[in-house]
C-alpha cells in the first residue's frame, strides 16, 4: 500500500506534519497513515467497515497486541450467534467493563465489536448531505434517541473568544490547548470582508478517529452520540489525530498544568464511570467533549443540554441540544433560518468526507480559496470585534508557533480553509 498521494482533507503540509508527529512516537508511522487514509475511504463509502477491519487486523495486533476496533462483520456474526438475547444486552451496556463482560460470553466472533460501532452503524457509507437537506436528515434521525450536537450562527459571531476562554476554564486546559477554536479568515471568492469560523470537535456520527483507535479509547458514546476519549484506555498512539479530517485533537505532551488533585472529581468521570471529561493526563489525546458531565446531569438539571461555550457566548450564536428532537434549540434555530429568505443555507464541514458531523453551520461556507488571517489583520480589515488569543491571555498554537510542539498541533480546518 502506498501513501504517496495526499489523502488528508487538510492538505499536504498538514499530512506531512502528522507524519513527522507519528515518527516521534514508538508506533508504526506507515500503519497510522494508511489506516487514516482508509478510515476516510470507509466514511466516503468506498470501503466497508468489515474490509477495513480485516485489512488491518493482523498489523494492529502485531503493533499494539490488541485490536478492539469496531467491525460491522463481527456485529453481524454476533447477531447470527445470538441465541441468548445477548445482543440486546450488549446494546444496553455503556461501560467498557460491562461490554467486555458481556462479550466474553459471546465468544471470539464478537470480540472485535467495539462500542463505537453502534453509534455509527446506521449511518455508515451514507451519501454526503447536501446543504439544503439538513432538515431531511433530521427527519431520518427521528426516534433514534438523543444525538447531542450544535447549530452555529456564523453570521453573528463577533470573534470575542469568550467561548474559547469558557471551555479552557471549565476543563482546566493547558495554555495552547484550545478545544474550541475560532479562525479568522479571508475568502477570495466572497469579497474582501474578513470572516470567522467557530470550530469545536464535530462529534461525527461516522467518526474516522474512532475507527482507527486500536483500544476503543476513542469511541462514540452509545447513549447520546458524543465522541469521547477514555483517558484510562488511551495509549497515546495518536492515530485518531491523523484520521480526524478536522484537525481538532490535542496530545497532552507534559504533565497538565492543573494536577489531578485540583480537579473537580465530579467533572472527570461520565455517567458510565469512564474518565472522559476535563483535561487529559500526560501522554493521552484530548479534544472538545461537548461537556458530558453537563449532559449526564453532573452540573445539575439546569445545565443539562448546555455547554460552557454556549453559555459564555455574548451574542448567543452557539445552539446546543438534541438534534433528534425537532423542538430542540438547534433545530428551532435551523428552522427559523430555513424560513428566512435572507439567511444563507446551512452546511456541515467537509460533507464529502461522509463523517456525518453533528455541528451544523448557518453562514458563509469557506470556499477553496479561503485562508486563515490573524485577528489583527481581521481588525484592520473591518472586523472591529476580532480579539486575538494574546489579548485574552491564551496561546494560539495553531497560528503563532510559540510552542515547541507547534508543528504537531498546527494547521487548520479544511473545507478550503488552509493555513
Ligand atoms: S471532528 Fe471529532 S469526531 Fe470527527 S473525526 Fe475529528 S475528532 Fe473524531
Ligand atoms: S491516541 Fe488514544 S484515543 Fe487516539 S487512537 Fe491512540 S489509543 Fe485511541
Ligand atoms: S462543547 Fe464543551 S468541550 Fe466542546 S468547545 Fe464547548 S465548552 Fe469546550
Amino acid at each position: 500500500m502506498s501513501t504517496e498521494d495526499t489523502f488528508h482533507p487538510l492538505g499536504e503540509e498538514w499530512e506531512g506534519e502528522l507524519e513527522e508527529m507519528l515518527d516521534e512516537t514508538e508506533y508504526d508511522t506507515e500503519l497510522g497513515l494508511e489506516m487514516a487514509r482508509d478510515a476516510m475511504r470507509v466514511t466516503k463509502g468506498e470501503l466497508s467497515d468489515a474490509e477495513f477491519h480485516e485489512r488491518y487486523h493482523e498489523d494492529v495486533l502485531e503493533e499494539f497486541d490488541v485490536d478492539d476496533r469496531p467491525t460491522e462483520a463481527a456485529w453481524e456474526e454476533a447477531k447470527e450467534a445470538d441465541d441468548e438475547g445477548l445482543i440486546e444486552r450488549l446494546a444496553d451496556v455503556d461501560t467498557e467493563q460491562e461490554r467486555r463482560e458481556v462479550m466474553k460470553k459471546m465468544g471470539a466472533g464478537a470480540a472485535a465489536v467495539g462500542l463505537g460501532a453502534w453509534g455509527t452503524a446506521d449511518n455508515m457509507a451514507g451519501e454526503p448531505e447536501e446543504p439544503a437537506s439538513v432538515a431531511a436528515a433530521q427527519e431520518d434521525d427521528d426516534d433514534e434517541g438523543t444525538q447531542w450536537g450544535m447549530a452555529i450562527d456564523l453570521e453573528h459571531c463577533d470573534g470575542c473568544l469568550s467561548c474559547v476562554v469558557a471551555c479552557s476554564q471549565e476543563n482546566n486546559l493547558d495554555m495552547g490547548v484550545n478545544w474550541m477554536y475560532i479562525f479568522h479568515y479571508e475568502d477570495e471568492d466572497a469579497g474582501n470582508d474578513p470572516k470567522l469560523m467557530v470550530r469545536p470537535c464535530q462529534h461525527c456520527s461516522d467518526a474516522p478517529c474512532a475507527k482507527v483507535c486500536p483500544t476503543t479509547a476513542r469511541h462514540v458514546r452509545n447513549s447520546d452520540g458524543l465522541v469521547l476519549t477514555d483517558y484510562d484506555v488511551c495509549i497515546g498512539c495518536r492515530y485518531c489525530q491523523v484520521a480526524c479530517p478536522y484537525g481538532v485533537n490535542y496530545f497532552q505532551w507534559d504533565e497538565p498544568d492543573v494536577p489531578m488533585a485540583d480537579l473537580d472529581t465530579d467533572h472527570v468521570y461520565d455517567a458510565n464511570g469512564d474518565w472522559v471529561d476535563s483535561r487529559a493526563p500526560r501522554g493521552v489525546m484530548s479534544k472538545c467533549t461537548m461537556c458530558p458531565t453537563r449532559q449526564d446531569g453532573g452540573f445539575g438539571d439546569d445545565n443539562q443540554g448546555t455547554t460552557a461555550c454556549e453559555q459564555a457566548c455574548p451574542p448567543g450564536i452557539i445552539h446546543f441540544g438534541d438534534l433528534n428532537d425537532p423542538e430542540s434549540e438547534p433545530n428551532q434555530f435551523l428552522e427559523e433560518a430555513r424560513e428566512d429568505p435572507e439567511k444563507p443555507s446551512s452546511f456541515r464541514l467537509l460533507q464529502d468526507v461522509g463523517t456525518n458531523p453533528n455541528v451544523i453551520y448557518v453562514g458563509h461556507e469557506p470556499g477553496s480559496n479561503a485562508n486563515q488571517i490573524s485577528a489583527e489583520e481581521a481588525r484592520d480589515r473591518g472586523l472591529a470585534t476580532a480579539v486575538s488569543y494574546d489579548q485574552i491571555g491564551l496561546v494560539d498554537n495553531r497560528k503563532t508557533g510559540n510552542d515547541e510542539h507547534d508543528g504537531l498541533d498546527g494547521g487548520t480546518i479544511g473545507g478550503g480553509l488552509s493555513p
